[in-house]
Formats: C-alpha cells, structure tokens, sequence
C-alpha cells in the first residue's frame, strides 16, 4: 500500500524533508503523496518516515493502493538508479532488521523524563516464557507510545505537571493545574517526543531480538555438545558390555568344576 496523507494534516510540514523519494509536497489544503514517487520508505528504512515523524498521525497506509515489496523497491531502483541497493535492503515489510528510526535530540532535563504512570505501574512483565531451564526476561511493560504522559515545568510556579503528548504541539496553550498560569507550546516538542521514544522502542526490539537470537544459539551449541557427549557415553557403555559379557563367558568357560577329570583338568597328558 502506498502511504497517504489524511485531511487531518495540520500543515506542520514536518514530513517533507523526511521523504527520500521527494514524494510529499504542500497542496491547496493540506501536504500529499505522489503514490507514484511513494516506496513506502522500502530501500531506506524498516518504518515510514513521514508517519515517524507526523504530530497527529494522519500518514497512513492507502488500502485502495496495494503494492507488493518487489514493485516498491522495484520503483525505488528506477528511481534512484545511482544507488545500489543490496538484497538486504531496509523494508519495513522486514521491519527490524536493520537501521533504527533517526535520533530526535537529547532533553536538556533528562532526569525530568520519568516513565509514564501506566508504565511505572506496571509490575515487570515476562517477555518470553521460561523453558524450565532458561531464566525468563523480565522488563518492564511498555504502553502505546501515545498513552505516554509527560512532565512539563511551570515557568510560573516552578512545579511540575504532565500532559499527554498529543498537547505539545506547536501553538497548543496549556495551563499549569497549580497556579493555573496558560504557556503555549512553541517548539514541536510533539515530534521529538515521539521521535525519541520512537528509538528508546525500535532499540529496546532489537536489542531483545539480539539477545534471544544469542541466548538461541548457545542452547543450541550447548545441545549439540550435550548430544555428543550422550552419544560417546551410549558407545562407551555398549563396548563395557560387551566386554563384561566376554569377561563372564571366559570366567564361567574356565571353570575347574569338581569331577572334571585329571586328564581334561591338566590337558592331554595329565601334567597340567
Ligand atoms: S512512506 Fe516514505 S516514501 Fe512514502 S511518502 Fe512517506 S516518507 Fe515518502
Ligand atoms: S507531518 Fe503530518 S501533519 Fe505535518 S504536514 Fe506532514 S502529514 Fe501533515
């Protein structure tokens, strides 16, 4: 599906520069996508950078235009034939496989940041299920990225207060439950949230993925050394039996039994 731009665009503009393939530009009324210059990102990146990137979540996946991996990067090869794209290139039909979503800046007040209430809440949840041998991985839960809520500081009254992201968008006036001072939000501060927590989640898969992808191939190295060392204790023990059987017909077979006569006892000529 080609991605499109719905009529809640807010005209922010955000989305533009983000297009590798220069499919977005500004309309009478709102920004739109050229479907015919739209990979949906496949040949850049595992995400659509527009829907990355937008404040209100209006780019979304056309269902009247479906297309298949190979005609989106098909079209990203015509349209950037001086690119050479290898069979491993990033799709978001592969999502995760390899680069993460663009870095938004640092907060200036970082300790500020803390997890949203429904996250710290959240008593750890268990990622994977234990194999009975293998310890779980326990991480905390994560809410949708929308239901973060988030700090702000009153200029006013110095004390702080949190506000769901969708409020910090640019132009949006905001009042401090405290003193009930209004401040309007000047910076899109919308987009490097969600641009910031976008990279916290896309790092926190991989970074699990990696892990079990590494957990899994030690078990299998552990196991596979397991097998031989069964395998070389059941030939081991096989060859001991046999062995033991040897050993108890030779002994039973030699048996000096009471009777026996001398000439048998002490071979043909009687002298042992
Ligand atoms: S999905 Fe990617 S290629 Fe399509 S318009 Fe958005 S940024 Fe451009
Ligand atoms: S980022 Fe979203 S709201 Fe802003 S111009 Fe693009 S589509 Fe419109």
């Amino acid at each position: 599906m080609a991605t499109m731009i719905t009529s809640e665009c807010i005209n922010c503009g955000a989305c533009e520069p983000e297009c590798p393939n220069n499919a977005i530009s500004q309309a009478d009324e709102i920004y739109v996508i050229d479907p015919l210059l739209c990979t949906e990102c496949v040949g850049f990146h595992d995400y659509e950078a527009c829907a990355a990137v937008c404040p209100v979540d209006c780019c979304v996946t056309d269902p009247n235009n479906v297309e298949s991996e190979a005609a989106l990067i098909g079209r990203a090869r015509a349209l950037h034939q001086d690119v050479a794209f290898s069979d491993g290139f990033e799709s978001r039909f592969r999502k995760g496989a390899d680069k993460a979503a663009p870095a938004a800046p640092a907060p200036k007040n970082a300790e500020a940041w803390p997890a949203p209430a429904e996250a710290r809440a959240a008593a750890p949840a268990a990622v994977e299920p234990s194999n009975g041998h293998e310890p779980e991985i326990l991480l905390p839960e994560l809410p949708d990225m929308k239901a973060w809520k988030i700090p702000l500081r009153c200029y006013k009254c110095d004390q702080l207060y949190e506000l769901p992201m969708s409020h910090f968008r640019i132009g949006n006036v905001v009042w401090c439950p405290h003193c009930h001072k209004s401040t309007v939000i000047k910076d899109d501060l919308n987009f490097r949230l969600r641009a910031e927590l976008k990279e916290f989640y896309d790092r926190r898969e991989k970074d699990l993925a990696r892990l079990r992808a590494k957990r899994e191939s030690e078990l299998k190295a552990v196991r596979a050394r397991h097998e031989a060392e069964l395998r070389g204790f059941e030939a081991r023990e096989r060859q001991a039996l046999e062995k033991v059987k040897a050993r108890l017909s030779e002994i039973s077979q030699g048996y000096d039994a009471p009777g026996t006569p001398a000439a048998k006892r002490n071979g043909p000529f009687g002298w042992g």
